[in-house]
């Protein structure tokens, strides 16, 4: 196992395409960290790159101390995990599980093989699969048959390319903790790259957030969630994603579409001079104020507003809100908005309340 230090790494296709920018990232030994942002963020790029399969155009890659950039994919003795599980269907559990094994070509006895591949199906819990083929497997067993071909080769870290993408959502629920379950139990150094926030937020310890090729901000999901440091990691983390609402500064209130918020001094410590300023405000954050009331609880600020539609989900009611934006304020705002390229403003709130709510479409609430 070994850590990964990615120092100032920068990728130019031969297009001259920038698609990383200088990216800087340290993975701890036996570390789990997500690469996560959307299409075209450059995070393939950068497995590929410490993987050694896509050159390093500039900057340091080091594995367990050791700068790497020049080695060849094998020499650097991790192993990725592809999407489609690459097993042999021919080949049993056993077999799949030995073949980077055999491929060294007598570098191994057999009896090796048989020791290494009884240690990896243990750790795996796929000791009684061992004589199984592939179509008799379910996903989340192939999953795993993959891990085992990784485990065999002593890895030092394996690598995951969205390896859930094409799975259905039950599916990729049950692998997710799977995943989750093996790297923990095997304490491996983990990159795992995904667009999906619900893996980013539930399997790694850190989550590394790109944008157009730059990191963002390098954090556990709590501390994405609770405090993230621009616009687009608030916005890019959380689902339903927070609301952006204007806000405008009035004597002593923050005025907003819908509302108007006393000035406490944590707000007005970070408004400082600025007079008109992006309020993100989770969808959690929100609460029916019949339910509040009945339930005794006061304080926060009261609005009332036209409830457009409403989604049950059992679990949470989502309730949406149009609001309005006043034209001279909506020009101010774009420029405020550079972080989001115009994506962060929103013209309807989203509302998460509680599922036994009454609010229910086109509502006054
Ligand atoms: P996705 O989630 O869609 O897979 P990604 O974040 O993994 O996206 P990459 O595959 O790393 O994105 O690509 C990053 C950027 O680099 C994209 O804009 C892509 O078009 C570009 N790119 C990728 N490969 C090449 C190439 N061989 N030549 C030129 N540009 C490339």
């Amino acid at each position: 196992m070994a850590a990964i230090t990615l120092t100032d790494i920068q990728k130019r296709y031969p297009d001259g395409f920038h698609a990383v920018k200088g990216v800087s990232l340290d993975i701890a030994d036996g570390e789990f960290v997500i690469l996560v942002g959307p299409s075209g963020c450059g995070k393939s790029t950068l497995l590929r790159m410490i993987v050694g399969l896509e050159d390093i155009t500039d900057g340091e890659l080091k594995i367990g101390g050791e700068r790497v950039n020049e080695k060849a994919p094998r020499d650097r003795q991790l192993a990725m995990v592809f999407q489609n599980y690459a097993l042999y269907p021919h080949l049993t559990v056993a077999e799949n599980i030995a073949f980077p094994l055999r491929l060294t070509k007598g570098q191994f006895t057999e009896a090796q093989i048989r020791e290494k591949v009884r240690f990896a199906a243990e750790t795996l819990e796929l000791q009684d699969h061992l004589e199984r083929k592939p179509a008799n497997l379910s996903g989340g067993q192939r999953q795993r048959v993959a891990m085992g071909r990784a485990i065999v080769r002593d890895a030092r870290a394996f690598l995951f390319d969205e390896p859930l993408s094409n799975l259905d959502a039950k599916l990729r629920g049950q692998m997710r903790t799977e995943i989750a379950r093996m790297q923990r139990r095997m304490g491996t150094t983990t990159v795992y790259v995904t667009h999906d926030q619900t893996e980013a937020m539930t399997l790694g310890d850190r989550v590394a957030v790109l944008r157009k090729g730059e990191l963002q901000q390098v954090a556990s999901p709590r501390a994405l969630y609770e405090h993230p440091v621009n616009l687009f990691v608030a916005g890019f983390i959380g689902s339903p994603p927070m609301n952006f609402v204007p806000g405008e500064l009035s004597g002593d209130t923050l005025r907003l579409p819908f509302a108007e918020v006393p000035l406490t001094d944590d707000l007005r410590r970070r408004i400082g001079s600025r007079q008109l300023v992006i309020v993100g405000i989770r969808p959690e954050h929100f609460e029916d104020g019949t339910v509040a009331q009945r339930q005794g609880r006061t304080g926060g600020v009261t609005f009332e507003a036209d409830v457009d539609v409403t989604e049950w989900l059992g679990s949470d009611l989502f309730a949406y809100i149009p609001f309005e934006t006043h034209e001279s304020v909506r020009g101010k705002l774009e420029e405020l908005d550079r972080d989001l390229d115009g994506e962060g403003l929103r013209t309807q709130l989203v509302v998460a309340l509680a599922s036994d709510s009454r609010v229910r479409d086109g509502d006054r609430a």
